[in-house]
């Protein structure tokens, strides 16, 4: 019954991680509290049971804005909701009160200070409630980074609604909260759901901060024409880079606190409906973005805790699909935040502190990033490699001599008596008169000026990273280094240590995370690009973030199975009933077109793979793990037959896959391998005259190439002919 509904209004044909065990507890009444990361796909715990259960479902929601999303999201999927805030006219308000006592609600959101007001609660008792949901429900903690008064009343609830269960939900994961959030609104006997707080789908990379604008730049070229968020420490920084991005020809808007609330409204909706790419702010932008196909969040500074960049950088990849979470820290960051919790009176000063100091572990380290962002958080970590992050990737060098210069640090350590920090060991290895090492006579030590030939950052990241390797300890309120049993196990020279070296940002090698490029496999990009803008427009016109119209998955899902009629269609992830009767007719427009005019085919999913997959008419699915079934088996092939020259139509008939698909595997074995040259595959006069042609119109689309040959040269021959000269153009840069 939950599926059916999941199918029918949202076109997900199965549930994520813990989210039937949640639509269970609604759908049966028993009290819950569910945590789930950020995009594991809370609201559908609460939304789908809605359509099931006799009455309204209502909805605590601390932001207007997220309500509003919400309700406009749930529309599209035909679903009857809406919200009550201070934002609306009488008018407004009275036909939302009409619709609830119609019965005609299935959901009704509505802030935690106006649901607690008497005769708020006097208006919901003249319906049938069918549960109550809090979501972000660990505003009700004060031990929670969120904390919000309001919430407190909602403690009422329960002696308000006495046979109405409750039902909680938040991405924080601490135990003391969750246990906070089940007495504050006297749960009874709560089944309590937590599920993993891995963001599998994100990749993690942490650099040091260096001239930020050509790194920012580096990663925005890696993510043309998507949607991020730069994260900048100060307001100045938000409008200069901001400014230089734009004058470089990237679309952006800044937003932070020095705005009028106009302004930082008109820079989000750009954001949202997609007329700008990225986003740059100070972390005043923060919940109130509800937009899952964020591809890409930077940090141009380090934040004060590692709690804080997971919440910033978890707004990365809510819809499941990879995302890149870059990270660029600097020692001035670090030291000004150190100020800030040292002139601050604040009681918290020491919790502060070691927040601060594991993001700096963090930023430094050379341990997985997952593992060590989920054991913060108290979670084993199973996996040796994740696959998806800068250590794990192997982006970084390692230092050859670690050992050496693992035992110049820690014997530095001891011969100043154990008694100092990172910060002051350094300029001890460095060599420099600094007045404290003078006064302390430590230009004397045999360990001064040591690594005079590396960078103080250098030595300093090689600290941390010798801390989260268990060689040094930091010893109370300022950090002092000591050495660990370990540690003294390394100056006997009995073990290694492992020591990275940030390589410089523009000699980098940026790996692609193969675990996660699957996503884009048999993806049509063009069609992808032509679909985006589409979205765009829709999104535009109906004032709705591009999301609530198809999301990133969905587009892609299009772009890959490409369906023709209304009937394959309604079949792609992400295609309900009512999103197919307002969106389906100008997509299956622009898919159409696109096909016709570029000679791919449509309904792709029917080709070669029926027996595979049992019946054509099956569902395609496009989860990573499971693109097109039966092709897994068949790409690997089809790349050997390429690596040895093989003809197309040789193997078409070896792999049993249509024409556009054996050149789709083609143009990726091109990209992959950096060949150059197309002769195996096509003619060399037409690679000349297609090089030709692309001086006037460019590598990115096929089809002005293909007019210019008015149909003489087919577009499977420039798809491949364009794959070469891409790489030729990689090489010459
Ligand atoms: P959260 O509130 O936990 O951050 P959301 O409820 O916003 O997450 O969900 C994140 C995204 O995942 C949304 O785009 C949502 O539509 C999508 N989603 C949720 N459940 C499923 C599912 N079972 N199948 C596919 N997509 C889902
Ligand atoms: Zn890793």
């Amino acid at each position: 019954m939950l599926l059916d509904v999941l199918q029918k209004y949202w076109g997900y044909s199965e549930f994520r991680t813990l989210q039937e065990e949640a639509m269970s507890c609604v759908f049966d009444a028993r009290d819950s509290v569910v945590v789930l990361p950020t995009g594991g796909g809370k609201s559908l715990c609460y939304q789908a049971p809605a359509m099931c259960r006799e009455g309204v479902a209502v909805v605590v929601s601390p932001l207007i804005s997220l309500m509003k999303d919400q309700v406009d999201s749930l529309k599209t999927c035909g679903i009857s909701a809406a919200f009550i805030n201070s934002t609306q006219s009488v008018a407004e308000k009275r036909q939302v009160a009409d619709d609830f006592r119609n019965g005609t609600l299935r959901l009704l959101y509505i802030a935690p200070e106006r649901l607690v007001q008497p005769q708020t609660i006097e208006f919901l008792q003249q319906q049938t409630i069918s549960f109550i949901a809090v979501d972000e429900a660990h505003c009700i903690s004060e031990w929670g980074h969120d904390f919000r008064p309001e919430f407190r009343e909602l403690a009422r609830l329960r002696d308000s609604f006495p046979d109405i269960s409750i039902h909680a939900f938040t991405a924080t994961a601490t135990e003391q909260v969750r246990q906070d959030i089940a007495e504050q609104l006297a749960l009874r006997d709560p089944q309590i759901l937590v599920g993993s707080f891995d963001r599998p789908n994100l990749v993690y990379r942490s650099e040091r901060r260096d001239s930020i604008l050509d790194q920012a730049r580096e990663i925005l070229d890696r993510h043309k024409n998507e949607s991020g968020i730069i994260y900048c420490p100060s307001r100045r920084e938000v409008d200069s880079i901001s400014a230089e991005l734009n004058a470089n020809g990237y679309r952006t808007l800044p937003y932070h606190a020095g705005m009028t609330d106009g302004e930082r409204r008109q820079n989000q909706e750009a954001f949202a409906e997609e007329s700008i790419d990225t986003i740059v702010a100070t972390v005043a932008f923060g919940m109130g973005i509800d937009k899952s196909n964020v591809r890409y969040v930077i940090h141009t500074g380090m934040p004060k805790s590692l709690e804080n960049y997971q919440q910033e950088s978890g707004r990365a990849g809510r819809d499941s699909l990879e995302a890149e979470c870059v990270l660029f820290y600097s020692l001035s960051e670090f030291m000004r935040w150190k100020k800030n919790i040292e002139d601050g009176s604040d009681a918290g000063a020491e919790a502060a502190m070691r927040s601060l100091q594991a993001m700096v572990d963090y930023s430094t380290g050379v341990s997985c990033r997952h593992r060590s962002l989920v054991q913060y958080f108290g979670e084993d970590f199973k996996l040796d490699s994740c696959g998806a992050c800068d250590v794990c990737l192997q982006e970084l060098d390692e230092v050859e001599d670690a050992l050496i210069v693992g035992q110049k640090i820690l014997s530095s350590v001891v011969r100043q008596g154990e008694r100092f920090g990172s910060e002051y060991t350094s300029l001890v290895l460095k060599g420099s008169r600094d007045k404290r090492v003078v006064a302390n006579g430590h230009d004397g030590l045999s360990t001064w000026g040591i690594l005079a030939d590396e960078s103080q950052s250098s030595i300093r990241d090689w600290i941390g990273q010798l801390v989260s390797q268990d060689f040094l300890v930091r010893v109370g309120e300022f950090g002092t280094l000591a050495v660990t049993p370990r540690g003294r196990e390394l100056l006997r020279g009995n073990v290694t240590p492992k020591l990275l070296r940030a390589a410089e940002t523009t000699t980098r090698q940026k790996k692609r995370s193969t675990k996660l490029t699957a996503s884009w496999e048999g993806v049509d990009r063009e069609l992808f690009d032509d679909l985006r803008i589409l979205r765009h427009d829709l999104a535009a016109e109906a004032s709705v973030p591009a999301y609530v119209v198809f999301t990133d998955e969905t587009l892609r899902e299009l772009s890959r199975f490409r369906p023709s009629t209304v009937e394959t269609m309604i079949r792609i992830k992400g295609v309900g009933e009512k999103r197919l009767a307002t969106y389906g007719e100008p997509f299956l427009d622009a898919i159409r077109k696109y096909c016709e005019q570029s000679g791919v085919e449509f309904d792709a999913w029917l080709d070669g793979a029926d027996s595979v997959r049992g019946s054509a008419t099956s569902r395609p699915r496009a989860d990573a793990s499971s693109v097109e079934p039966g092709s897994r088996s068949v790409k690997p092939r089809a790349f050997d037959l390429f690596r040895e020259g093989t003809p197309l139509e040789a193997v078409q008939a070896e792999t049993d896959r249509a024409m556009s698909t054996i050149v789709g595997y083609l143009s990726e074995f091109i990209q992959l391998e950096g060949l150059t040259d197309p002769t195996p595959w096509i003619d060399e006069t037409s690679f000349d005259r297609i090089r030709l042609a692309t001086r006037e119109a460019g590598t990115e689309r096929l089809k002005p190439i293909y007019e210019v040959f008015e149909g003489e040269i087919s577009y499977d021959t420039i798809r491949i002919a364009l794959a070469c000269l891409k790489n030729e153009e990689a090489l010459s840069e």
